[in-house]
């Protein structure tokens, strides 16, 4: 992967546009339709509780992956990474936010999260899947692939 630039889709016209990374912060507009690019949490996983759950996920234009969380767990440690190497590589197409269930006991609560990690798939506030456990990052691809449609 380039490092020096992120590919963002556009959310209205979906072309593909290179952002230089030390643009970051600023706002970018799409080259064909000019609508602007929302940079902040494209290209890194999001933190969310209780209190911004509805704006950052439930309210989010993009299709999100929320990743059930908390620091004392061992396997949801070896997915930050993962999640990190992805939030890059879909920069623009999926929203990954970390939810830690220990910070956010109504959010877990109201989802039912009993073990974690779990990983659940939103699509305009609405819940199109979830998957319990630490993944390999080819097999959560995978899932991406047919939660955003390759
Ligand atoms: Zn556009």
């Amino acid at each position: 992967m380039d490092s020096d630039s992120l590919v963002v889709a556009c959310r209205k016209c979906g072309v593909k546009n290179r952002i230089p990374l030390a643009r970051q912060g600023d706002k970018a507009w799409c080259g064909k339709c000019h609508v602007d690019i929302i940079l902040k949490g494209l290209d890194q996983p999001v933190a969310a509780n209780d209190t911004t759950f509805t704006a950052e996920v439930i309210q989010s234009g993009y299709p999100v992956l929320v990743d059930f969380w908390a620091p004392w767990c061992g396997p949801c440690r070896t997915m930050s990474p993962v999640l990190e190497r992805l939030s890059r590589k879909y920069a623009g197409r999926l929203k990954i936010v970390k939810v830690n269930v220990d910070e956010s006991p109504a959010i877990a609560s109201q989802y039912g999260i009993r073990s974690i990690p779990s990983l659940f798939f939103f699509k305009k506030g609405a819940v199109i899947n979830s998957l319990l456990g630490a993944l390999p990052q080819q097999e959560l691809e995978r899932q991406i692939g047919l939660f955003i449609g390759g």
